[in-house]
């Protein structure tokens, strides 16, 4: 079975592992920096407080080791807090009460803590009054989808962010009201939403077809 690395230093990863563990996959959490020294075959950034997660994966010194083994393939999904992780160019959004990142203005950008993901993504971008919904929408590239055709998923979003562009190699996967919310360039992955939340697994077998 597929062994799979779920970053585990803050946010929604236990609904992940619960996610991969229907799929027969064996979860690992990353909890401490020795914990990225094994091997596996896949990682997921969960959902969370983007700035939190940044802060601790350079602190518990783990964030160099996982950087270099996405750069080199390793597959990845990163879901609205891990997408922001994963993306080249964060903007700022409404900034979120109490984020530890302390005030950032708004339209202000940086990279994402690993900066591997060629799009750019709008932070906390559907302000608060809209700050959560759900709904459902069609994505392409799932497994069993044939190319060019979608499939409806379920998407639960949580002070979110969206994709305001997709670069050079990344392909776009779908889009809620002409925002981009989902893309895959290579073997990394990044959804604005938080599919372990609802009971549809096929974004996590994408994650899982590509280990
Ligand atoms: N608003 C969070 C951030 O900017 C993301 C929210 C989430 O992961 N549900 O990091």
């Amino acid at each position: 079975s597929k062994k799979v690395a779920v970053l585990a230093v803050q946010g929604a990863f236990i609904e992940h592992e619960r996610a991969l563990g229907k799929l027969g996959c064996e979860c690992v959490e990353l909890r401490q920096g020795p914990d990225v020294d094994q091997a596996f075959d896949a990682l997921v950034l969960p959902g969370g407080e983007s700035t939190a997660q940044a802060k601790m994966l350079r602190e518990l010194g783990m964030l160099d080791t996982l950087r270099n083994r996405v750069a080199a393939g390793l597959p990845v999904l990163g879901t609205c807090a891990g997408l922001i992780l994963l993306a080249q160019n964060v903007e700022e959004g409404v900034p979120a009460a109490g984020d530890p990142a302390g005030p950032v203005a708004a339209g202000a950008t940086a990279p994402g803590a690993f900066g591997t993901l060629p799009v750019t993504v709008r932070r906390n971008a559907y302000g608060r009054q809209l700050g959560s919904f759900h709904t459902v929408a069609p994505c392409a590239g799932l497994p069993g989808v044939p190319d060019g055709e979608t499939t409806d998923i379920p998407m639960t979003f949580i002070r979110a962010p969206f994709i305001k562009e997709a670069h050079e190699g990344a392909k776009v996967l779908a889009r809620v009201d002409d925002r981009i919310v989902a893309v895959r360039a290579g073997n990394q992955i990044g959804v604005a939403f938080h599919p372990e939340l609802d009971d549809d697994l096929r974004i996590h077998q994408l994650l899982v077809s590509l280990a």
